[in-house]
């Protein structure tokens, strides 16, 4: 990397730091592209990361989340907070703004220079939510933003994904959703710091309040954890919004004084160091040498000449 490359990373990130959307975009931009400048962006981050809150929000499709995720925006606005928005889709294999663009419910936002929305499809060469999702929630969060919402907006295991990346959890139900909470699947009682019933003003909303407090009541939690409130929400109208920030508020402060933040936090760096090491293993042995040497390895094993153990010695070595 030549010195006048490493100057413009420390340019970049100095003026996304003083706020320029525009320096934002591209260093997001790196990271969706796995550009060769990656690291030495994550380098000139790491100091600054660490301050934003990362608000998870999932739930089934239909439900509310892109109209809830621009409501929460703009009660966090009010407040005076930054926020940065990034709607994942880990089931699309497509970049770019423009495609999922759409589908955020974000135009109310799109000249406010406080706030930050892009989106991203994470099932890229570099493989998953694991890798680009935490790079590009280290850049908003190292650029000044409080707030970091991470929306998904594909269907399938991203629900829990999503969880594993937060600092806290929104899950959103709402009422005329086929059977309700019974139908959703299981895994979604688990994650939920926050439960939202969107659609409050539907049919419904109260049974699907009492469905999930019942069901929330059978999880067995330990003394002094924390218990998930249940917001009612409107989005459209911004109904209960404040309700909702004040939760996200509430438990922010819970995890900061049981040390759940430093563990949750923890977690995740593990996960994004590991998945980081693991694609420079893949890319190594596919890479370097020209010819894949797994293939050749697997080879041999098929045909007896080596054992798996000694393959993968071989490989690693
Ligand atoms: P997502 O797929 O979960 O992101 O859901 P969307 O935010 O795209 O919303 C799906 C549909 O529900 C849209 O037509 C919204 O206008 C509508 N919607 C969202 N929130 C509410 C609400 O609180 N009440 C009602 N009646 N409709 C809502």
């Amino acid at each position: 990397m030549s010195p006048r490359a490493d100057q413009d990373v420390d340019d970049l990130v100095a003026r996304a730091r003083a706020g320029e959307t525009r320096a934002v975009a591209r260093l997001v931009s790196m990271v969706e592209d796995a550009a060769p400048q990656l690291r030495e962006v994550m380098a000139a981050l790491a100091p600054h990361a660490g301050h934003a809150h990362v608000v998870g929000i999932t739930g089934p499709p239909g439900v509310g989340k892109s109209t809830t995720t621009s409501a929460l925006v703009t009660e966090l606005r009010a407040a005076g907070r930054r926020i940065g928005v990034l709607a994942v889709d880990p089931s699309s294999p497509f970049s770019g703004g423009a495609l999922l663009g759409d589908r955020v419910r974000m135009q109310d936002h799109a000249t406010d220079p406080g706030v930050f929305i892009r989106s991203m499809a994470s099932r890229g060469h570099l493989g998953g939510l694991s890798w680009t999702t935490p790079q590009a929630m280290r850049v908003l969060d190292a650029a000044g933003f409080d707030t970091v919402i991470v929306e998904t907006v594909g269907v399938g295991q991203s629900e829990v994904e999503i969880a594993a990346l937060a600092d806290t959890t929104l899950v959103l139900m709402a009422p005329g959703l086929g059977d309700g909470v019974q139908a959703a699947k299981a895994g979604i009682l688990e994650i939920g710091d926050i439960y939202v019933v969107n659609k409050a003003d539907r049919d419904g909303a109260e049974q699907v309040r009492r469905e999930l407090r019942s069901m929330i009541a059978l999880g067995d939690r330990p003394e002094g954890h924390w218990k998930p409130p249940i917001v009612l929400t409107v989005a459209p109208a911004g109904r209960g919004l404040d309700e909702v920030v004040a939760e996200l508020g509430r438990h922010r402060a819970w995890l900061e004084e049981t040390g759940e933040l430093a563990r949750r936090r923890i977690r995740r760096a593990r996960e994004e160091i590991e998945a980081i090491a693991v694609a420079g293993l893949r890319a190594h042995w596919e890479g370097v040498s020209g010819h894949d040497d797994l293939d050749a390895l697997a080879q041999a094993v098929v045909a007896g000449e080596k054992d798996p153990y000694a393959a993968a010695d071989e490989l690693l070595s």
